[in-house]
């Protein structure tokens, strides 16, 4: 992911590994009570071995075994940053409860103190989340990306426990590649990119109504990587026609009676022709390119 300077938000105190940081001052009432945050990384479970350091970025507590300075610089221009922009843009509510970040240094640390720490190998070498010990686990040597889609999911959780599949994987896995525009989170193009056009020239991604409609069971099945393709560069499209926002207030607003968010994705687009504007959306796909460096 990009960072621009003004993300480096600086002034904070480094402290010996092992030590617990405080990040913030003391949240509002829809945060976690700072005495809440310090008393869980107080607690923390798994116990990190000797040489990590422990640092509390609300809403989460970081952990991590790099020099504890480039935790605090990891916790700061990833985790704070994207905390806040995604607080700005969506949700009013920390998560569902505190979920902690592990930051291992690289593959090596990642590949042999994961599985013991967290009871299994890892699912991908990236990050994953860790329902079962609500942790959230990254070979920061990759990068901030999925750090970031799965700290959209610990929100989500928190503000839109209801949200459908498809939403809430779109929204998660649009910001796997983010930059700062004009102060907001934005997410670019990335490696989802060619798979999805391959399946689009193929006839073979599926159409927004079956997609919205599907459980989770389905949208995770044999067609999984052309459903994120498309949930993702559906969000793309409505970040870019500046509708992203609108989307997510009217579909958390009309969650009862519109659960999968169609109609209200209809209705956020003006009442299109849906087979009309699902070409505009193809032709609009097909016409983007990877970046020179995208992952
Ligand atoms: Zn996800």
């Amino acid at each position: 992911m990009t960072m621009p300077a003004a993300a480096l938000v600086a002034a904070c105190m480094l402290l010996a590994p092992g030590a617990i940081l405080a990040g913030a001052e003391d949240p509002s009432p829809d945060h976690f009570p700072l005495g809440e945050l310090t008393a869980h990384a107080a607690m923390i479970s798994p116990r990190p071995p000797p040489g990590f350091t422990i640092r509390i970025e609300q809403p989460f507590v970081v952990i991590g075994d790099e020099p504890a300075a480039m935790v605090r610089d990891h916790a700061t221009r990833i985790v704070r940053w994207a905390s806040d922009r995604l607080r700005q843009e969506y949700f009013a509510k920390d998560p569902d409860r505190i979920y902690d970040i592990w930051l291992f240094k690289d593959k090596e640390s990642y590949d042999s103190q994961a599985p013991s720490l967290f009871g299994a190998p890892p699912i991908s070498p990236y990050g994953y989340c860790s329902s079962a010990q609500h942790a959230l686990v990254m070979n920061i040597a990759t990068g901030g990306g999925t750090l970031v889609h799965e700290m959209t999911h610990a929100f989500m959780r928190g503000n839109f426990p209801a949200c459908p599949t498809w939403f809430n994987e779109g929204l998660a896995s649009l910001y796997e590649q983010c930059e700062e525009r004009h102060g907001r989170i934005a997410g670019g193009i990335n490696w989802r990119l060619p798979g999805l056009q391959t399946a689009l020239r193929a006839g073979s991604a599926p159409a927004f109504a079956l997609l919205t409609s599907l459980p989770a069971a389905d949208y995770y099945g044999i067609n999984t990587g052309v459903n994120y393709g498309v949930a993702r560069y559906l969000c793309y499209y409505l970040q870019e026609k500046g509708l992203l926002q609108r989307f997510y207030r009217d579909v958390v607003a009309h969650q009862e009676e519109d659960p999968s968010g169609y109609r209200t994705l209809q209705a956020v687009l003006g009442n299109p022709d849906m087979a009309a504007f699902r070409m505009e959306w193809e032709a609009y796909v097909l016409a983007l390119a990877m970046p020179a460096a995208g992952r």
